[in-house]
């Protein structure tokens, strides 16, 4: 955003970019140049380029080779070298990150000046949104200079140097490959998010969508790519203000997100407070951006920017203490951008001004915690899903057995039911009792029941298929659900289940303990439904018990049908 602003001109390509800048190797490093510039209002451009204001004219105060200036009218630079440079190798004299500077050159050999910008009708198709590029078709000779009329709507320091023609267009290739890795990998992180919002219906994921997009186009903006798309071209071109609102809007939705994403209402509800008053101040910020000029409004986003950022590392900071593992993401994908925005910050205010790939690094920096802000919700989603499996599993198993509860049975059976109708198969169920159960209970203690009920339903399930289901039906009663299993199999398994049973004692603690169980079998009948099924199992379970217990009985549909051991 405008003078001032840390998030106004990202352009992408961090170290790696300035490994690369320094493999091309300028050809002419930016400190052999003398940038100076002309401290009083608007000049006469013919006495200017004549030489005759050349006293006036003030070099930068550290020598740095960067145009920065502050000035709601054009200001005149001039640029000397030290040395001469020939005019051999095409030499080029390079602008890098215009942003919205307009530039008018006078340089030497040709007479007339040459007017250059990012955006609308004085744009050079044949280099890349990197730089301004001015031919120098004499070269600079030693005493001569090349004067600039620059105006700076943005206002942001930007880099001088000479390079060789070739060297220029290398150097365009490598920003144009990495500014589109930088920028495809926020819209694609968007476009993930909105999709996983689509998904799963999580709120946060729409706030980092819109983070993530307002990055995108902040980005294309400030650093020129967004004049390829019609409209964006021209909305950009139009001023400061788009990019500065879209700042400030970026600064809303990522405050949203994070306060979602770290749930800083129950976690930290102070910071959450501060947070949503800055929040509110983003979007105020954001209108005000939209409609007026005034400087101070970047410098208050600015300052928005970074007290959010505060804000948000002190809670992520206070939920790690709390051991929350969702803020290890945040930290790791916020401090890189921290880090970055606050070095630019110090760059508008006059600092640090020839470390000349800040905003490069402040744009990796985004793609960097968009990237880490998806993977941490990816993990946060997970965690929720585990979190619910294992609350359905508590909602639908017996603590004491591990078998299915009654709520999930009677969904189950109802299903099974409906497939065996819908497929004419057959379908059994056996209700399993313990005998005489009480007494355990009453003589050895409810733990020992408890151990016994877990052991007996242990036993049962093992004479089961994989596909039967077993439930403890309340009490000491089990329920069987076998599908596809006619009466007369069903009798044999049950059979087998009461054998499992009675076939030793249970070794409890330390005592021995014999018990046997009571079984009735129903098989289902053409139209009927489950609680009738069940009634018949009931039944036959009772003909069980009335008949001395340790047996099994089926429910034959017309006469009853009793399998004794
Ligand atoms: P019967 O042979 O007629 O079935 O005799 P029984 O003693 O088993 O009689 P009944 O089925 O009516 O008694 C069930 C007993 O199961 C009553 C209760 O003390 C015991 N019980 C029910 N739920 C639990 C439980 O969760 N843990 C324990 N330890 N006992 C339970
Ligand atoms: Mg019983």
């Amino acid at each position: 955003m405008g003078n001032g602003g840390t998030w106004r001109r990202l352009h992408g390509h961090a170290w790696l970019w300035l490994v690369l800048l320094a493999l091309v190797s300028p050809f002419v490093s930016a400190n052999e140049l003398e940038v100076a510039r002309l401290p009083d209002g608007p000049a006469d451009a013919a006495a200017v380029v004549r030489g005759d204001l050349d006293r006036a004219f003030v070099p930068n105060r550290n020598g740095e080779a960067v145009l920065f200036q502050i000035a709601d009218r054009p200001v005149w630079w001039r640029i000397r070298s030290r040395d001469a440079i020939p005019a051999g190798d095409e030499p080029q004299l390079v602008l890098a990150s215009p942003y919205l500077s307009q530039v008018e050159a006078w340089v030497p050999g040709r007479a007339e000046p040459t007017r250059h910008t990012l955006y609308g009708d004085a744009v050079d198709p044949r280099y890349s949104a990197r730089a301004l590029v001015i031919a120098l078709p004499a070269g600079i000779p030693v005493g001569e200079a090349v004067y600039l009329r620059v105006f700076m709507p943005g206002g942001a320091p930007v880099q001088v140097a000479v390079e060789p023609r070739d060297a220029v267009h290398a150097t365009d290739l490598e920003y144009v490959a990495w500014r589109a890795m930088i920028l495809s990998t926020i819209v694609v992180l968007a476009v993930l998010a909105l999709a996983y919002w689509a998904g799963v219906g999580e709120r946060s994921f729409v706030f980092l969508a819109l983070t993530l997009g307002c990055a995108a186009l902040f980005i294309a903006g400030t650093g020129g790519e967004a004049r390829a798309l019609p409209g964006l071209g021209e909305l950009f071109a139009s001023g400061p203000r788009p990019t500065r609102a879209i700042g400030c809007f970026g600064i809303l939705f990522s405050n949203l997100f994070m306060r979602l994403y770290l749930d800083l209402r129950r976690n930290a509800p102070r910071h959450d407070r501060v947070l949503m008053a800055l929040t509110a101040l983003a979007g105020a910020l954001g209108v005000a951006c939209a409609i007026s000029d005034a400087r101070v409004l970047p410098t208050l986003g600015n300052l928005l920017l970074v007290c959010s950022a505060l804000v948000v590392f002190s809670a992520a900071m206070l939920c790690i203490a709390r051991g929350d593992r969702a803020a290890r993401f945040l930290l790791a994908s916020w401090l890189p951008l921290i880090v970055s925005s606050v070095l630019r910050a110090l760059q508008m205010l006059g600092f640090l001004q020839d470390w000349d790939h800040l905003d490069h690094l402040l744009a990796a920096s985004f793609a960097l915690a968009g990237l880490l802000l998806t993977v941490g919700l990816s993990d946060k989603m997970l965690q929720l899903r585990r979190d619910r499996d294992e609350a359905s599993q508590h909602a639908s198993f017996d603590p004491i057995t591990a078998a299915l509860n009654r709520r999930a049975i009677d969904q189950r059976l109802a299903e099974e039911v409906k497939a065996a109708h819908a497929h004419g198969r057959p379908l059994s169920v056996a209700f399993v009792d313990i005998d005489r159960f009480k007494a355990i209970n009453d003589t050895c203690g409810h733990s020992v029941g408890d151990q016994c009920l877990r052991y007996i339903s242990l036993r049962v399930r093992n004479t089961l298929r994989a596909r039967d289901l077993l439930a403890r039906f309340g009490g000491d009663e089990l329920l069987v659900v076998m599908p596809d299993t006619t009466l007369d199999d069903a009798c044999t398994v049950a059979e087998r289940m009461r054998v499992a049973v009675n076939c030793r004692p249970l070794a409890l603690d330390d005592r021995q303990l014999d018990c046997t169980l009571s079984i009735g079998i129903a098989e289902l009948q053409p139209g009927e439904n489950a609680e009738r099924l069940l009634a018949r199992a009931d039944a036959a379970l009772y003909a069980s018990k009335s008949a001395g217990r340790d047996r099994v009985s089926g429910h034959a549909a017309v006469s009853p049908l009793e399998a004794r051991p």
